[in-house]
């Protein structure tokens, strides 16, 4: 059987899909994994960046990883109202987000605990998290009430 879904798909819900994490991802999901959202900073300009990456890019100086605040603002979203693949298709409608962190980095996320109808472009949100494996969490969004 394919892992295409179907309204009427019998089969039960998948766990959310897991990040692999490599050397350049692994601080982030793990802290993510810990309840933390961290970013990394470089070291010569100051500049945050996400995703992580060996060098800062506008200055090619050393990064660390810092903690980030996990507060930010809707930049954009969607509303997904179909997608039977598992398990998203128990999620309908969910809101799919770019996020922006108060410490620059733009993130691509979910909002969750809110209504669709409650986003809007510009709304205070805030980071919460859940664990997808032994190794990795993800960082989920939401309204800051
Ligand atoms: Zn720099």
């Amino acid at each position: 059987m394919t892992d295409a879904a179907t309204p009427s798909d019998p089969r039960p819900p998948k766990p959310r899909p897991a990040p692999v994490p490599d050397p350049d991802s692994a601080p982030y999901w793990a802290a993510a994994h810990d309840g933390r959202l961290v970013v990394q900073r470089c070291e010569n300009c100051g500049t945050y960046q996400l995703y992580g990456r060996d060098r800062c890019l506008v200055c090619r100086g050393p990064v660390v990883w810092v903690e980030a605040s996990g507060k930010g603002t809707v930049y954009s979203f969607t509303v997904i109202r179909q997608n039977y693949a598992r398990p998203f298709r128990d999620w309908i409608p969910y809101v799919v987000a770019l996020v922006d962190l108060v410490e620059g980095p733009r993130v691509m996320t979910n909002l969750v605990d809110c209504a669709p109808e409650e986003v809007a472009i510009g709304l205070a949100v805030r980071a919460r998290f859940e664990p997808v494996s032994e190794e990795a969490g993800i960082a989920l969004f939401e309204l800051d009430r």
